[in-house]
C-alpha cells in the first residue's frame, strides 16, 4: 500500500514539472445537487491528463543508470503522451510501442512529443510484448500506466491538493480505470480526512476493476467502444499495487451508460465551458444523473482529462446518437 509519506515525497519531487490545478466551485452543480460542488481541474494539466504526475514521479525516481536506458510503455493514450512529455523534460529516452491499428493522429501526437514510437503487431497485446522484449534484449525500463508504486504515489498529490484547497472535503469522484488514479487519491484523502467518502466512477460496459472487485481477484472482461475510452482496458493478471489498494480505500463504484457519460461531456461544456473527454466526464455525469446515493458534500469531482478527438466532442454536444460513429 502507498502511504501518505511516499505521496507527500512525490510532491516534492514533482513539484516544478507539473501544474497544481485549481479546484473551482460549480453553482450549477452545486444546485443541482443540493450541496457544495468543487470541480478539480485536472485536465488543465499539461498533456491534457492527470497521468502526468505519475509519469513525472517515476521518471524522477529511477536511478542515473535506469535514466541512461530509458522508458518504455505500451500506451495508445494519455499515459503514452505523459510519459513522452516527462521523459523529454528531464532528457531521456521513452520508447512507446503501438499496434498498426492505432491511428495516425495518435502515432504522430506522441512523435511531437518527442518519444521514440514502435509500430508492431495487429493488437494491444503485441505492442506490450514487444515492449517486454525491449525490457529483455534492450534493458530498457518499463513503466506501465498505473500498476506502480511511483505511478500511484504521483497520482495520488491530486488528493493533497484537493483536502488544500477543500479542508471539509466528504466525497470526492474519482474516474476508475486500472485504479491508480483512484488509489492515489483515496491514499492521500483517507490518510488526512478518514471520514470523506471516495467513489469511483467507470463506464458500464468492461470495467474491469469493477468486476475484479467483485470477483475478489482480477478478471478479465471483455472490450467495447466507449466515449470514456480512457477507461478501457484491464487491470492486469498480476495487479500488485492498485487492486488490493482500491478494495481496501474506494467506497463504491459507480457505473454509467454511454448516454450518461455524453450528458457528462454536454453539460461540461455548456454549463461549465469545459472541453473533457469521456473519462474526465464521468463524475459529472454521476451528478446530474443523481447516480450517488446519500451525497454528502461538499464534493469534489476530478476531471481528469480533455484529450478527446473534436469531431467525436461536437458528435455529442450536437447531441447526436452515435457519437462514435460506429457501425450498429
Ligand atoms: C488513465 C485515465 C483514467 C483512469 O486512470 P487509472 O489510473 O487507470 O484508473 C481516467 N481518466 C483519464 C483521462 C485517463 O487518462
Amino acid at each position: 500500500m502507498i502511504g501518505l509519506d511516499a505521496i507527500q515525497e512525490a510532491r516534492k519531487r514533482i513539484i516544478g514539472h507539473i501544474i497544481s490545478t485549481p479546484l473551482v466551485w460549480s453553482p450549477a452543480l452545486s444546485h443541482i445537487c443540493g450541496v457544495a460542488v468543487g470541480l478539480k481541474l485536472e485536465h488543465y494539466q499539461t498533456t491534457g491528463s492527470f497521468k502526468l504526475r505519475g509519469a513525472t514521479n517515476a521518471i524522477l525516481k529511477l536511478t542515473e543508470a535506469e535514466r541512461k536506458r530509458g522508458v518504455v510503455a505500451a500506451s495508445t493514450g494519455n499515459h503514452g503522451r505523459a510519459l513522452s512529455h516527462a521523459a523529454r523534460a528531464i532528457g531521456l529516452r521513452a520508447t512507446i510501442c503501438m499496434s498498426r491499428l492505432v491511428p495516425e493522429n495518435k502515432i504522430s501526437e506522441v512523435r511531437r512529443l518527442g518519444a521514440d514510437v514502435r509500430i508492431v503487431g495487429s493488437s494491444q497485446d503485441d505492442a506490450q510484448k514487444e515492449a517486454e522484449r525491449l525490457v529483455d534484449e534492450n534493458g530498457l525500463v518499463m513503466l506501465p500506466p498505473f500498476d506502480h508504486p511511483a505511478i500511484v504515489a504521483g497520482q495520488g498529490t491530486i488528493g493533497l491538493e484537493i483536502v488544500e484547497a477543500m479542508p471539509d472535503v466528504a466525497t470526492v469522484l474519482v474516474p476508475l480505470s486500472g485504479g491508480g488514479l483512484a488509489a492515489g487519491v483515496a491514499a492521500s484523502v483517507k490518510a488526512m480526512r478518514p471520514n470523506a467518502k471516495v467513489i469511483g466512477l467507470t463506464m458500464e460496459r468492461g470495467a474491469a476493476m469493477k468486476a475484479s472487485l467483485d470477483a475478489g481477484g482480477p478478471v478479465l472482461v471483455e472490450e467495447f467502444p466507449s466515449l470514456a475510452d480512457s477507461l478501457g482496458g484491464g487491470i492486469g493478471p498480476d495487479n500488485r499495487v492498485t487492486f488490493p489498494m482500491c478494495r481496501a480505500l474506494l467506497d463504491d463504484v459507480v457505473l454509467l451508460s454511454e448516454s450518461e457519460i455524453a450528458a457528462g461531456i454536454r453539460y461540461a461544456y455548456e454549463r461549465e465551458r469545459e472541453v473533457l473527454e469521456g473519462a474526465g466526464a464521468v463524475g459529472i455525469a454521476a451528478l446530474i444523473a443523481h447516480k450517488i446515493m446519500g451525497l454528502r458534500g461538499p464534493v469534489a469531482v476530478v476531471l481528469s482529462g480533455r484529450n478527446i478527438d473534436m469531431d467525436v466532442h461536437r458528435r455529442v454536444v450536437n447531441g447526436m446518437s452515435n457519437p462514435l460513429g460506429q457501425k450498429t
